[in-house]
């Protein structure tokens, strides 16, 4: 079976960036499994990986657009300390989810002054070429209660039923 639209997958991967170093990868024992073709990975990685089949090994360069996006300032901003109002302290580096109008987002504090917050709500990876080696343990045609849920069922998925 090869990698398609609408088929789970499962693969070991390791991302560095250009200078080598190890950003991500998976867990030994549990690789990453998700729905070809819905968008949960970077579409450059999606598009190296379709025609894949299980045992396929391969090394992916992805650049920016077709990553994590290009880095913009107009997602720097900086706010007023009592808009985090669950947490006690606030400092740079630390990093929370928040609701956009693009989606779910990760914003990281950049710098805190008196009540001011700096935080930049570009994707922690935005700019940055991608360098992924993959390794596809296993591919099988997703289930119709899989798409509809948008995730991987059984095995190594998502145990929340
Ligand atoms: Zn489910």
């Amino acid at each position: 079976m090869q990698i398609a639209k609408d088929t789970a997958v499962w693969l070991h991967y390791t991302l560095r960036n250009d200078a080598g170093e190890v950003l991500d990868e998976s867990e030994k024992d549990e690789p990453l499994n998700y729905i070809h073709g819905q968008g949960d990975i970077v579409p450059g990685l999606e598009k190296a990986l379709t025609g894949k089949g299980a045992g396929a090994k391969l090394k992916v360069s992805v650049e920016p657009d077709e990553g994590y996006g290009e880095r913009s300032d107009e997602r720097v901003q900086t706010v007023d300390r009592n808009a985090f109002e669950n947490e006690t302290e606030i400092v740079p580096g630390m990093q929370f989810q928040a609701q956009g109008p693009e989606g779910l987002s990760i914003v990281t504090v950049v710098q805190v002054v008196g009540d001011h917050v700096t935080i930049d709500a570009n994707h922690p990876l935005a700019g940055q070429r991608l360098h992924f080696e993959i390794e596809v343990v296993n591919v099988r045609k997703a289930s119709d209660e899989e798409l509809e849920h948008g995730h991987v069922h059984g095995e190594g998925g998502h145990h929340h039923h």
